[in-house]
């Protein structure tokens, strides 16, 4: 185990390094372009590579994706108009196993977005040790602006579109952002029609439990999360039990993790949203909170129950906790937020929701940043437990689920903590090794064909 000495030491590390400093933006003719995701995300795995001194071939590789997959198709709308929708499906790398990873609907979904979630999807995966590449799709629309019937075939067209290039045994998609276990059921009845193989169905993950679905699945990236605060809280002299924590976003991975948090004794003082933010320094009811955004889409409006005060974006990053989860979109920290945030650890919850700038001024103001690749892994963790009960037609039960899950996470964290003491980098950097060694050992093994 690490003192916090060393873990403060190794934060101070990070601000120093070199931003875009790889020879390979030069090879691939990549532009330097500070605040495009795609290239925030590349320089950062890129410098890991070079801390581990991977061989420059197989950075080459991990810096674009394999494939980048775009489809347009038309869908009868509820008006009796056609419309046209765009989507993807990025396949950014399969040496370690089918590419997996999940399908967005949002309309800001973009090509470069969903590059850098792909490559996120490969770190994650090899950092948890599962047997899975990366890849990540999306559509570009408004969900909730689409009637349940739309979404529907929606979903279908697109489905059928991506159908010759994904597959239980090559690339197995997933629920996030925009998308549910509903929305996997259509997903994965429209692929049976289409294909009618051999347990087809597990052609995509996170399905509801009544369709081949894992128990657990619906709450492991909250979980995941927990799991990770617990085991690596105490070297920054926290528990659970007794702190604090603020959470932006209560979608699916904020509501969870705040449920968790607060069965686990810690309190959750502050949430926002997309519709508004709610404050209670003895802790938010987090039950209640979750019932009220099933019921609004939204925490706006809890304060009207009576057992929270409405806050503004501004008050809600200047609440003083121990701990801050983001668990909304990306690239929502930068230099404004980070100023404002009153934290001492930040638990990546989101994929990829600090901005470089953002996180320089963090890790200068002594805040431990705990990275996505490790916070979020627990969805795709049993995503995978799904896929191999889906595989051998077993069911596992819960306790089963939860212990593995947690297995997983542990080691993970452990793994990153060992690679930050190793190479004394920040824990982003950390994390990037821990997952690199791998990719790099397995092409070392399988070399470059033919
Ligand atoms: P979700 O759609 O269920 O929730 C998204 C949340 O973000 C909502 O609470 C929404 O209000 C909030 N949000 C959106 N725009 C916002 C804004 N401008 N300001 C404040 N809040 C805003 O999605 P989710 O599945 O909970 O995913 C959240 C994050 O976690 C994403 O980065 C996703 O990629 C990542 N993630 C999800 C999973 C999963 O299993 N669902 C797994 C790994 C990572």
């Amino acid at each position: 185990m690490m003192s916090t000495t060393t873990m403060a030491k190794a934060s101070i590390l990070a601000p120093s390094r070199q931003h875009f400093g790889s020879r390979v933006f030069d090879e691939l003719g990549m532009e330097r372009d500070p605040d495009n995701l795609y290239l925030q995300t590349i320089d950062a795995v890129l410098h890991a590579a070079e801390v581990l001194e991977l061989p420059h071939h197989v950075q080459l590789i991990l810096a674009q994706p394999k494939n980048e997959i775009m489809v347009h198709f038309p869908v009868l709308m509820d008006d009796g108009e056609y419309r046209l929708f765009k989507g993807y499906r990025v396949q950014h790398n399969n040496a370690l196993g089918p590419y997996k990873g999940g399908l967005r609907y949002h309309p800001h979904v973009s090509l470069d977005d969903v590059k850098s979630l792909a490559c996120l999807m490969t770190m994650k995966c090899s950092l948890v040790r599962i047997p899975y590449g990366g890849g990540k799709g999306g559509i570009k629309c408004d969900p909730r602006s689409l009637s349940t019937d739309e979404l529907r075939r929606v979903t279908r067209r697109f489905v059928s579109a991506i159908a010759p290039q994904i597959g239980p045994d090559y690339d197995i998609p997933a629920p996030d952002v925009g998308t549910n276990a509903q929305v996997m059921a259509w997903f994965a009845d429209t692929y049976m029609n289409i294909t009618g193989g051999r347990d087809a169905h597990a052609v995509v993950t996170g399905k509801p439990v009544d369709f081949g679905g894992s128990l657990g699945r619906e709450k492991a990236t909250g979980q995941g999360v927990i799991d990770v605060l617990a085991e690596l809280l105490p070297e920054v002299g926290l528990t659970i039990k007794g702190a604090s924590a603020s959470i932006l976003g209560y979608g699916n991975v904020g509501s969870w993790a705040g449920k968790l948090w607060a069965e686990r004794g810690g309190k959750v003082t502050a949430v926002y949203d997309h519709t508004g933010g709610v404050y209670n320094a003895q802790g938010l009811d987090t039950l209640a909170l979750d019932e009220h955004v099933k019921k609004h889409g939204g925490v706006g409006g809890f304060e009207k129950e009576g057992r929270a005060q409405a806050i503004s974006a501004d008050e809600f990053y200047r609440v003083k906790v121990d701990v801050f989860i983001p668990a909304a979109l990306e690239q929502m920290i930068n230099t404004e937020r980070a100023n404002q945030l009153d934290c001492k650890v930040v638990a990546e919850a989101a994929n990829a929701p600090t901005t470089p700038a953002g996180e320089r001024i963090l890790l200068e103001r002594g805040v431990e940043i705990l990275p996505a690749i490790l916070c979020s892994a627990g969805g795709v963790t049993v995503s995978y437990f799904e896929w191999v009960q889906n595989k051998t037609h077993v069911t596992w039960d819960i306790e089963r689920v939860d212990e593995e899950l947690n297995r997983h996470m542990v080691l993970a964290a452990r793994r990153t903590q060992l690679a930050r003491h190793r190479f004394g980098v920040d824990m982003r950097t950390a994390a990037y090794i821990a997952a690199l060694e791998q990719i790099g050992k397995v092409y070392a093994l399988r070399g470059i064909f033919p």
